[in-house]
C-alpha cells in the first residue's frame, strides 16, 4: 500500500476479540450475525432510534466485534422489540432476538437497570405479577378491569394468593432467583468501585 493510501485510511486492528458474547450468541442459536453488512437498514427504519441516540446497526456491530462496552449501554433497553429491523434485515438477521440475547448477557452481567432490577427482583418475584393489580395503591386497576365487565382480579396469584409461594418456587427452579442475585452482587460491587474512584478523584 502506498503511502499516500496509508495517510488517507486509518485501520483498526483488534489484537483480540472477547468472545464472552459471541459464544452465547453460537450457544443461542444466533450465529447468523456473522453475516451482517453493516449496511444500516435496521437503524434506518428503528422507531426507538428516531428519538433516541440508540443505532441499531452499531449495536450489532458492537456485539459482533466482542465490544462488551455494549453491555452496559442503556440503549440496548430502549428497544421496544417491534420487529421492525427483523423484517427489513436483507440478511435475514433475527435483528430483534439479537437486541434480546445482549439484554440477557447484560443481565447476567449485572447490567440491568435499577428501575427493572427494582421490578423484577422485588414486584414480580414477590407478587408474581409485574404489574400487580392488587393492594391499596392499585386500585384504579381494579375499577378499569370492571369497567369492562371484569372481575377486579385477574385468576392469577390475585386470585389464589397461596399459590405465590408456589410461583417462587418456580422462579427459584429456573434460575430467576439466582439470577437476580448474582446481578445485585455485581451492581453492589461496581457501585462501591466507582465509590472508591470518586473519593480517589476528590483526594
Ligand atoms: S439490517 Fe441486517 S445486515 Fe444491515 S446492519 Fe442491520 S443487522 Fe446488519
Ligand atoms: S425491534 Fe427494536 S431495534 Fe428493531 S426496529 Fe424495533 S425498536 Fe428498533
Amino acid at each position: 500500500m502506498s503511502d499516500n493510501v496509508e495517510k488517507y485510511i486509518k485501520r483498526e486492528t483488534k489484537e483480540s476479540i472477547s468472545n464472552k458474547i459471541s459464544e452465547k450468541f453460537v450457544d443461542a442459536g444466533l450465529e447468523k450475525i456473522r453475516a451482517c453488512i453493516n449496511c444500516g437498514t435496521c437503524t434506518g427504519g428503528c422507531p426507538s432510534g428516531r428519538r433516541t441516540a440508540y443505532r441499531t446497526r452499531v449495536a450489532i456491530r458492537k456485539a459482533l466485534t466482542g465490544d462488551e462496552s455494549v453491555l452496559r449501554d442503556i440503549d440496548i433497553w430502549l428497544c421496544s422489540t417491534c420487529y421492525y429491523c427483523y423484517e427489513r434485515c436483507p440478511r435475514n438477521i433475527p435483528v430483534t432476538d439479537m437486541i434480546i440475547k445482549l439484554r440477557n448477557i447484560a443481565v447476567e452481567e449485572g447490567f440491568i437497570l435499577d428501575a427493572h432490577f427494582g421490578l423484577a427482583d422485588k414486584i414480580f418475584y414477590e407478587t408474581g405479577h409485574g404489574v400487580p393489580a392488587n393492594g391499596e395503591g392499585n386500585k384504579k386497576w381494579r375499577d378499569l378491569r370492571e369497567s369492562y365487565d371484569l372481575p377486579p382480579l385477574p385468576p392469577t396469584v390475585h386470585s389464589y394468593p397461596e399459590a405465590v409461594e408456589e410461583c417462587k418456587t418456580l422462579m427459584k427452579e429456573v434460575g430467576f432467583r439466582d439470577l437476580m442475585d448474582n446481578a445485585k452482587e455485581l451492581k453492589e460491587e461496581r457501585a462501591k468501585e466507582q465509590e472508591k474512584e470518586e473519593e480517589k478523584a476528590d483526594e
